[in-house]
Order: C-alpha cells, then structure tokens, then sequence
C-alpha cells in the first residue's frame, strides 16, 4: 500500500531534512511533503492510501485529508511533535519507518464501515458530517474454527458480534464501543484492530529492533510524551493489546509496557484485560510493565531496558493457521534459547491435553473432532500411534466430548514443561485377515468383538477390511443362490 509522510514546519526543522531523506529508503514511502494546499492534489496522483503525519497539526486535519483525498482516517497515524523534539537521529529514524512500515499494512482500515455520528457537534453540522469511521474490530480472514468464534462473541459486553459464515464479526458497529477486548482476549487472532493489526504489529516491531536495537515499547491509549528509547503505538484502548504482542515483543527485543490512562474512554474493560495480562514473560523474571498512573509512567520510561538480544520475527508466523499462537510459541522458542526458563512456570492462554493409555483404544475419533490439528494417528510398521501435538491446543474440549472411552481430559493454564511434550499412544495395527492391508488399531478390533459378543451379532468379519467383506458376502451370497461353489 503506497504510504505518504506529511511534516508540519515545526517538526520539520526539529527531525532536520537528511533524516526524513533517508526515509525514502523504505520502499513503501511514495510521497512526503512540508504540509500545504497542495498537498491534497498531490496524494490523490501518488495513489496514496496512508498516511503518517508528523507534527501537532495533524488531529485537526485528519477531515479534511478525508474528504479531499479519500484515505481513510483510520489510515492516518499522528506523530506529535514531542516525539521526535530532541531525540537522536538514530531514534527518529527508527519511529518514523517503523511507522511508515506499519502504515504500508493498513488495508483492514478499509474494511470498516463508517458509523453515524453519535455526538452531532456545531463544526460536523457545518460540515453535514453525520458519520465517522471508529475502530471496530474487523475479521482479518475466514474463520470456521468453532471454539474461537464462540469465544469472541461471548466475549463481547455489548453483544455487538454475532456468528456469520465467514466468521465472528461485529455486526452491530454503532453498538460497538472499540474497546477491543473480543481481539485482545481471542487465542488465535483473526478478529483484529484494524489501526493495530498483527501483520503491522510484526512490521512495526521488526523496523525498531533493526535500525535502533534493544529498546521499549509503550502501548498507550492515548498520546503522550516518550523518552528517547521508548517507541509508543497509541490504539483506541489498550484491551486491543494480546498476551502474543507482549511476549513476541520481548522476544524480539522490546521490553512491553502497557499504560492504561485514567480516563480511558473504555477503562473497565481496559483494566480487565490488564489484569488477565501476564505479569512477567514465561519462565523468567522480565517483567510486563503495567502502569496506570502518570506517575508510574514516569519511573517505567526512566527504567533501564534489560539486557535483552534482538531477533527478527518471522512474517510467515502470522500467515499460519494459528496466527497469533504461533507468535506466542515463537516467543517462548526464542526466549529459552537465551536464558534457561523456569519449567515450573505456567504459560498465559494455554491449555494441555492428556490422554489415559490405558483407556485409549486409538479409535481416532478426536483426529476428525479437533479443529486445530492437536491430535495425529500415524502408522509405522506393526504399531500405530497417536502423537498429541500440545502446542496448538486451545482447549475448545471437542476430543474431550466426542471421546467414546472417556480417555481425555483437558486443562487449562499450562506449565512449561508440559507444553514441550507430545504425548503418544501407541497399538499393534490389525491387518486384514485375507488381503493384509492395516485397518486400524488392535485395541478398536478388541473392544468391537467384545461389544458384537455380548450382543449376540456375528463376529466373523471384525479383522476384515471393507473391500474384502464385501468380497467374502458376495461369494456367500452366490453360493446360496446356487450360482458358485
Ligand atoms: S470491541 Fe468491545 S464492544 Fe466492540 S465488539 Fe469487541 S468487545 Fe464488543
Ligand atoms: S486437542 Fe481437544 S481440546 Fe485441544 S483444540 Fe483439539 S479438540 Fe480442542
């Protein structure tokens, strides 16, 4: 997406111009300008679709840049003046193109609707501005992952999301409060911000490591003033903020903070999801910086980062199926290579599956049933196993309810040690009595034979494959009608 940089004077002459020339290195900036009329005519023929605005006068704006060229208001990110006022060049360029960079992924903003206006104020009279573009969460991709959907709509105090067939979506925008507490709570993150999305998460983050290194990052819901070394995302509350932003942000090399302001717009839900937040990174002492006070946002920025290395995240992470899980797995991986993690420790929005041995008759019920690939039966030779892959669980309990043997039982909040495994079961495969081909477990074959038995049903057929069952009862059959012999 082509992104466009405007610069007041005053931010100007604070960034100086051999910086903001350097930007055009980032291949995603086509335009940048000192702002002016003609700036409008200008975006409009460089096919702009976001813009980042450097500079205090960029809020009054942002309707007018709407109006005149179209992007959309949600496509435009605001850097105060303060931000970049006597910093180093080194930090200014790593703000403005991980800002940049985060702007070149901003096409859910064009997935929003616009809402009408629900405070018709004088200036959006004069205007006939009757509606506004707010940041509802939006589905980033199909989803039909049952345990998901449920969750996210649950989630939701204003019942603004129901179930479509594309997935969970907010239904009901002018309900929706964007407090984004259904996106930040969900495990799998398809329901995203669509200023704040995981894909921008990814750029922004893998911008700031590369060009300054070990650092901070602030997720605030409201402007405010940083020190050199802490790189702030403003997003509409901070309940948007997953347990996966958090830990792939300290792996990758920024230490998290997370300031919920006191009169956040949606602060209850804002402090609910802070409080479910992890306290500390898995497995270590780092610690997730929670402030809820000016005050406390003081110390926190003043705080030395802790000795960290850097790391580039993946982007393929988040084009997987598990999305933000994958994130959050990567983190912990790239976490444990650097210092030893307490095994003992629990790990935030997991769950871990076991499987009783004894009672498992490998029937591979729970293979069709889990929607997130958990569960695996493969044959090798004489046995076949069944692996349970505890990563990708989240604990949606469908192996658990369709289980014929009751042998699984799932459960949440997950130690360390206990994520690392994959459980196996392993049986001697049953091979068919005439053709040889394998047709499922021993065990299966046991348990059916028992339960024909005792119902007084024939047995003969329990080691036979299909194809030559039907084989052997048209040769029976035949024989009766006198045809063969
Ligand atoms: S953002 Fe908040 S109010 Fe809107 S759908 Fe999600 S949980 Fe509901
Ligand atoms: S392993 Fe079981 S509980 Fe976990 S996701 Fe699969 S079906 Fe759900």
């Amino acid at each position: 997406m082509n992104v466009g940089l405007l610069v007041t004077k005053e931010a100007r002459r604070a960034v100086g111009d051999e910086t903001l020339k350097s930007l055009f290195e980032n291949k995603d900036l086509v335009y940048m300008a000192e702002l002016g009329d003609f700036v409008y005519s200008d975006l409009r023929d460089n096919e702009v679709r976001s813009l980042v605005i450097l500079g205090d006068a960029g809020y009054t704006l942002k309707d007018e840049i709407e109006q005149k060229t179209g992007i959309s208001p949600l496509a435009m990110d605001n850097l105060p003046s303060e931000w970049v006022k006597g910093k180093s060049v080194k930090y200014v360029t790593a703000l403005l193109q991980a800002y940049v960079s985060k702007a070149s992924q901003s096409d859910l903003a064009y997935r929003v609707q616009p809402v009408h206006t629900k405070n018709v104020d004088r200036r959006s009279l004069l205007r006939f501005k009757f509606y506004q573009y707010v940041p509802y969460p939006v589905l980033a991709e199909q989803l039909h992952i049952e345990r998901e959907i449920n969750r996210t709509v649950e989630l939701c105090p204003k019942g603004a999301l129901s179930k479509t067939p594309e997935g969970p979506q907010v239904t009901k925008p002018e309900e929706c409060s964007w407090c984004g507490y259904c996106s930040g709570s969900s495990y799998l993150g398809y329901l995203e911000n669509p200023t704040f999305s995981t894909t921008q998460f990814v750029e922004f983050v893998n911008k700031i490591t590369s060009i300054y290194g070990p650092s901070k990052m602030l997720f605030s819901c409201k402007p405010v003033n940083v020190k050199e070394g802490v790189f702030p995302v403003i997003l509409p509350c901070i309940a948007y903020v997953p347990d996966a932003f958090l830990l792939a942000s300290y792996a990758a090399g920024l230490q998290p903070m997370v300031y919920l302001a006191e009169d956040c717009r949606t602060k209850d839900m804002g402090m609910k999801r802070m409080n479910e937040m992890p306290s500390h990174f898995p497995g270590t002492n780092l610690n997730i910086v929670k402030i809820t006070s000016e005050k406390e946002l003081e110390i926190a920025m003043n705080t030395p980062v802790p000795p960290m290395k850097i790391r580039e995240i993946p982007l393929d992470l988040i084009y997987s199926r598990s999305r933000r899980r994958s994130l959050l797995l990567w983190s912990i991986k790239e976490m444990s290579k650097e210092v030893p993690l307490d095994e003992e420790d629990e790990v935030p929005s997991s769950f871990y599956v076991t499987v009783d041995t004894e009672k498992c008759v490998l029937c591979g019920v729970c293979v069709r049933e889990c929607q997130m690939l958990v569960p695996q039966i493969r044959n090798q030779g004489d046995s076949i196993t069944l692996e349970y892959d505890e990563y990708n669980c989240i604990g949606s309990g469908r192996c658990l309810r369709s289980c014929p043997e009751k042998a699984i039982t799932v459960k949440e909040k997950v130690k360390l040690k206990e994520m690392r495994k994959v459980q196996f079961t392993k049986s001697v495969v049953t091979k068919c009595r005439y053709c040889g081909k394998p047709i499922g477990s021993f065990k299966v074959k046991d348990k059916v034979s028992v339960m024909l038995n005792s119902m007084g049903y024939n047995t003969q057929f329990v080691d036979v494959c299909n194809d030559c069952k039907q084989k052997e009862l048209t040769k029976m059959w035949l024989q009766r009608i006198g045809v063969s012999k």
